[in-house]
């Protein structure tokens, strides 16, 4: 496995494999890679004939008070991880790679990051969508895959290289979670014992709300109030959101009618988590199938 670390390396050698028609897959990541990170790598590797893996914790897309010092950066294991699953380039740039002095742009777009994590976390989508543009500018590939687990971002990209016309297919995988329901993430190491043991109640409550919608309730805020009550037994968490909303726009819903996502966001103590499920309305599945 090669390591590059500047973006001219990095480029140059997207840009030969490009002229021998090689497909290019990558994976944007900020390291601290677990088993989430691992089924992405896993999926581009069926798809691509050669696979970028990328390692930058991303300082634009942190707030002043948040966790960008502490953010775990055990690289050695990394790049372990992406050895052994095949990966032919980790990019790791640095920040003075990414953001050299006089860089200046900003890439926006507002109204899919008006809401939820955008409105929590101002900072955090101009930094992604600024990134992740510089980023397939140096990897130039045909193809990257995110997680569902930050399914806004996932929303936020899409609609960037659609507006940008980037040309690189986007394909969005599964959250892949611990056996008792806590999406994976790397954030996790932050909690204590305790914290841990609480953490799964966030899947439980959206479980809660996809339950319902299953089983015929169709009124947003109702199906809202029944996530509320399932999370309401938990000790020591604070919900930012439980929401109901339309699974394109991100707009919240006031009815389902055929798709709907439900995304979440809890505060357990200062540690803040994230998930979301996609719910499609049984009748219609059925109807859909014939
Ligand atoms: P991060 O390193 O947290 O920026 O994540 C890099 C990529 O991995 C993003 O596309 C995330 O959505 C994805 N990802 C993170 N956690 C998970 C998970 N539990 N399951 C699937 N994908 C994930």
């Amino acid at each position: 496995m090669k390591i590059i670390r500047t973006s001219r390396a990095m480029t140059s050698w997207s840009e030969r494999l490009r002229r021998d028609g090689v497909i290019i897959g990558f994976v944007p990541t900020m390291g601290a890679l677990h088993d989430g990170h691992r089924a992405l790598i896993r999926a581009a590797r069926l798809r691509c004939d050669a696979l970028v893996v990328s390692i930058f914790v991303n300082p634009t897309q942190f707030g002043p008070r948040e966790d960008l010092t502490r953010y775990p950066r055990p690289i050695a294991k990394d790049r372990a991880l992406c050895r052994e699953e095949g990966v032919d380039v980790c990019f790791e740039p640095t920040a003075e790679v990414m953001y050299p002095e006089g860089f200046q742009t900003v890439v926006t777009v507002p109204e899919i990051a008006r809401r939820w994590e955008g409105e929590a976390r101002p900072h955090h989508f101009p930094g992604v969508a600024t990134v992740v543009t510089k980023l397939f500018g140096m990897v130039r590939p045909h193809l990257a895959l995110f997680g569902q687990k930050d399914y806004q971002q996932a929303a936020l990209v899409r609609q960037l290289v659609k507006d940008l016309n980037l040309g690189v297919a986007i394909e969005v995988r599964p959250t892949v979670r611990e056996a008792d329901g806590l999406a994976m993430s790397s954030r996790n190491v932050y909690l204590n014992a305790e914290e841990r043991m609480i953490a799964p109640w966030l899947s439980r409550a959206l479980q809660a709300g996809k339950q319902a919608i299953e089983e015929g309730l169709k009124d947003g805020k109702a199906i809202e109030r029944s996530m509320l009550k399932a999370i309401e037994q938990a000790p020591a968490i604070h919900v930012e959101y439980l929401a109901l909303c339309d699974p394109d726009s991100l707009e919240p819903l006031t009815r389902v009618v055929h798709r709907a996502v439900i995304l979440g966001a809890i505060l357990i103590g200062s540690i803040r988590l994230i998930d979301n499920l996609l719910v499609t309305v049984p009748g219609k599945m059925r109807r859909a199938r014939g």
